[in-house]
């Protein structure tokens, strides 16, 4: 039974003309021509409450794209209470019946699903074309049949060994209880993986996407029950935030959290866990990706070209709104004028708009919330003279949550955009001594306050070794002559640690292990 370890699914570039980008924009115009009302999925229910939220496309928000159903405490209890009714039932399909099951969702994204979900993520989360692709089809694409491969060598693993007389097996259980998946809004890929790994592994799940992010979610769900997903073993609920964790960490059969979204609600779910230990039957698996503030470290040995590209599109790509966005950068005094004027050349051919124009590599940020806290940011740098304003830094709201890409350049390394996790367009410079590399290296560690991705760029193999060695800890994907971004399933497995999260690795055997609880049996004869 064994599944080959997959390939990367190709990526479509949906070019001028061809036969991809028609079909596509026949998505993108068929979801703009009505407003779809959007039910949360408990057990077999569609459920409606009437009680309804809008979605808009960001970077169009006069225009009613979708309504879905809010629910309440009691959604949160019967969803629950729906993936415990189908737990037996889940947990003793075999593993191969599990498997097919995301084989046939991945299948069903890669051929009739794409467009749809492609759509949906162009039009709900103001991604480009592009961006689309390699999240909402490609990356979701990989992270169901990588960890299906994966799922089959955790349950196809060696035997421990056995003398003469006994039979000595391990059994890799679900957990006993439900598991809640808490998904972010910039990726569809994780929305779709978080409750997917959990669930293939035995175990129900239930999942609550962000608000920004339900669009895209209602896909998901259509193609998991296509897929032929059993009722129950993912429910997918819209309520907030507050009301759903009062009864999802206080019910004694909470087995387990897998979660992408920021530092500071993580904490304090994981101290409610903490203060809630008492009530459940088992320790739960805590399992998150949090904030990032993500580096690229430049040495004087470095290309220009190379450090440039690594800067414009490790900030920019996706609005910055990913938690490896290169969010602050280091360079030296001897290659900044150069790195400077190519950032300021190649901003200058960014077009910014809505995303049904294939053109425009910049789009809309998330929402009003992200677009003011933003806005704010660059305001206060604008009028602080110890920051020069390099590039961007104008922001429009009239039709969309518009920012521009943003470079700022500072005096001082632990000013607060240098610090803070800002998840948009804006990108902090500081610009050291050539012979400063090592007191540099030291404050780029202490100020890694989270540790989820970065990079060095340099060309002198000694500097590599040293930034690579010396920073071993500031980052879960350090990446070496290349942007801090663009983690791809089965290549890079991602995940940080420090303040970005328990780094069990999105897409790898690692995470599908933590949600398993093994039984060792003896059997003597
Ligand atoms: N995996 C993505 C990358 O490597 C980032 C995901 C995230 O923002 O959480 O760029």
């Amino acid at each position: 039974f064994n599944v080959p370890k997959p390939q990367n699914e190709p990526v479509l570039n949906y070019g001028p003309g061809s036969a991809e980008r028609a079909s596509l924009q026949a998505a993108l115009q068929q979801a703009r021509s009505y407003i779809a009302d959007i039910p949360m999925y408990i057990g077999a229910d569609e459920v409606r409450t009437g009680k309804t939220g809008e979605v808009r496309p960001p970077h169009d928000h006069k225009h009613l794209l979708a309504k879905f159903h809010e629910g309440d405490a009691t959604h949160v209890t019967a969803a629950i209470n729906a993936a415990l009714a189908a737990k037996a039932g889940w947990e003793d399909l075999a593993w191969e019946q599990r498997a097919a099951i995301f084989l046939k969702a991945a299948e069903l994204i890669a051929g009739p699903y794409r467009d749809k979900i492609n759509a949906a993520t162009m039009l709900g989360q103001s991604k480009n074309v592009y961006q689309a692709e390699i999240d909402s089809a490609c990356e979701l694409i990989d992270f169901l049949r990588f960890n299906v491969h994966y799922m089959t060598e955790i349950y196809q693993q060696q035997p421990p060994i056995s003398p003469k007389g006994i039979w000595n097996r391990v059994e890799q259980r679900p957990l006993e209880g439900f598991v809640f998946a808490l998904t972010p809004f910039n990726f569809t890929a994780i929305a779709g993986n978080l409750p997917a790994s959990a669930a293939m592994m035995g175990n129900v799940v239930v999942w609550k996407p962000a608000y920004t992010q339900i669009y895209a979610a209602n896909v998901i769900m259509q193609v998991l029950r296509e897929a032929g997903l059993p009722s129950g073993v993912i429910n997918l609920i819209y309520v907030d935030g507050p009301v759903a964790g009062d009864v999802i960490f206080s019910h004694h059969d909470f087995a387990g959290i897998h979660f992408t979204g920021s530092t500071g609600v993580f904490q304090n779910i994981w101290k409610t866990i903490g203060n809630n230990i008492h009530q459940y039957k088992t320790y739960p698996r805590i399992v998150g990706e949090t904030g990032g503030k993500d580096f690229v470290l430049a040495h004087s040995s470095a290309d220009a070209e190379v450090v440039s590209t690594a800067l414009l599109r490790g900030a920019f790509e996706y609005q910055g709104q990913k938690c490896s966005a290169a969010s602050r950068a280091y360079i030296p005094f001897s290659l900044w004028p150069a790195v400077k004027a190519n950032m300021q050349r190649d901003l200058a051919s960014f077009k910014m708009g809505p995303v049904e124009d294939f053109s425009n590599f910049i789009n809309a940020v998330i929402s009003e919330a992200s677009f003011d806290k933003l806005a704010n940011y660059i305001d206060t740098a604008r009028q602080d003279s110890n920051v020069e304003l390099v590039a961007g830094g104008g922001y429009d709201k009239s039709t969309g949550w518009f920012i521009e890409p943003t470079v700022l350049r500072v005096n001082d390394p632990y000013y607060t955009t240098m610090c803070e996790e800002l998840f948009g367009p804006v990108l902090s410079v500081y610009v050291y001594k050539d012979e400063k590399f090592d007191e540099v290296l030291d404050i780029v560690d202490k100020t890694s306050v989270y540790a989820l991705t970065g990079s060095i760029i340099a060309q002198d193999r000694y500097i590599i070794a040293r930034a690579t060695q010396y920073l071993r800890n500031a980052a879960g994907n350090f990446y070496i002559n290349d942007k801090p971004t663009g983690a791809v399933v089965g290549q890079q497995p991602f995940g940080g640690a420090r303040g970005s999260g328990t780094n069990d690795k999105a897409g790898s055997m690692i995470n599908l292990l933590r949600w398993v609880s093994p039984r060792t049996i003896k059997e003597t004869f």
